[in-house]
């Protein structure tokens, strides 16, 4: 039974009968795992997609992550983003590096990349920043310092299905940039992930790794790990591919019409869409002047059956595991952004009502 609540996001689902037609055909191969011919088929289709050379499938975005740390030894100390999901500080720690947080753009919510440099130290041998709600981060800028540094770029680019900068796929930045197609995701896999590059070595490297490092029968080529994806997942992709662009454009919709209902709301902001860059908004994240309003606005929407969600919060940099640094900026927009509900059977009537509460809500604090 459908239940009379608007949640933060709701994922797509694809009409069940394509979903059975290709287990039909599993079920005919009897080939579940292992690099199966449709985790194949939408490896192919995700390159040609966002033309990039090698797309590989894994479990999940954290392991995409954790993968893409081995594959590029990672050690020491990791330039990171305090603003973001806790997988991107959690896989730093769990591969026994060391997260240090440069603060972000008040403007932008990515790591403000001209306050990179002053962080580095001759520890530091990597950087992994996120491209928070699919916006870019200032790629050259990072690119330019790396390249002066020797260090390496991962990018957390988990909300950036449709996104470019200059034209081409952000996907194709950094020495790796990873995704994630959790059901939560624009894209989804129900669980999945995939590493981004365009590095023939680097490519057949994670092949190996995210398989164990299972160089053909009884050979062993480095240490690896269990990070595949299965045909049933799969499956699910190639389903929702057929179906992702009509997803994305309605949430354009979506997007324009909360924009154009929420531009007379006084005392609410937005994130600014970097430069030379096209975002298909995932999320929609608005500001308010401070905690208490947020607070507030949540809790009427939460007592009229609309649950928004805090994205991203806490500020990472204040998790128990991590050294405490400050991070003011993104403390500061951690205590006062809401994402609102967006998903694609959300219809006008639902934004409008948001709206109307939140308006209401803002006009009696
Ligand atoms: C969802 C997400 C992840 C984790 O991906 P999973 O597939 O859930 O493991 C990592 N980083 C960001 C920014 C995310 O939004």
């Amino acid at each position: 039974m459908k239940k009379n609540t608007i949640q933060v996001t709701e994922p797509f689902l694809p009409p069940l009968e394509e979903y059975v037609e290709h287990l039909k055909s599993i079920w005919d191969r009897n080939r579940l795992t292992n690099d199966g011919p449709l985790v194949r088929e939408l490896e192919q289709k995700l390159a040609d997609r966002f033309e990039i050379d090698h797309v590989l499938l894994v479990s999940n975005g954290t392991i995409a992550l954790q993968i893409a740390m081995q594959a590029l030894e990672l050690e020491g100390e990791i330039i990171t983003t305090p603003f973001s999901y806790v997988a991107t500080t959690s896989s730093i720690v769990w591969e026994n590096c060391r997260p240090v947080f440069v603060d972000i753009d008040a403007e932008t919510l990515n790591v403000d990349a001209n306050k990179i440099e002053e962080s580095i130290t001759p520890l530091t041998t990597g950087i992994i920043a996120t491209h928070v709600f699919g916006n870019p981060c200032d790629v050259e800028t990072i690119e330019d310092i790396s390249d002066r540094h020797g260090l390496k770029v991962i990018y957390d680019a988990a909300h950036c299905f449709g996104t470019t900068f200059k034209g081409t796929s952000i996907f194709a930045r950094g020495d790796l940039s990873v995704t994630s197609f959790h059901a939560t995701k624009i894209f989804q896999t129900v669980e999945g992930g995939a590493i981004f590059t365009n590095n023939p070595e680097m490519a057949a490297r994670i092949e190996l790794m995210r398989n164990f490092g299972h160089d053909g029968f009884g050979k062993f080529s480095g240490v690896g790990i269990n990070g595949k994806n299965s045909e049933m997942h799969a499956a699910m992709g190639l389903c929702n591919l057929r179906y992702i662009d009509e997803v994305m454009e309605i949430r354009r919709n979506q997007c324009s019409y909360y924009s154009h209902v929420l531009d007379p709301v006084q005392d609410v902001g937005f994130q600014k869409i970097f430069r030379d860059s096209y975002v298909i908004p995932a999320y929609y994240p608005i500001l308010f002047e401070n905690e208490m309003q947020l607070l507030k606005v949540q809790n009427t929407l939460e007592s009229a059956g609309i649950s928004p969600r805090r994205y991203f919060y806490p500020s990472l940099n204040t998790l128990d595991y991590v050294s405490d640094a400050p991070a003011p900026v993104s403390e500061d927009i951690a205590s006062r952004i809401l994402c609102l509900p967006l998903y694609h059977t959300l219809t006008k009537e639902n934004q409008d009502l948001i709206v109307a509460i939140i308006e209401k809500t803002l006009r009696s604090v």
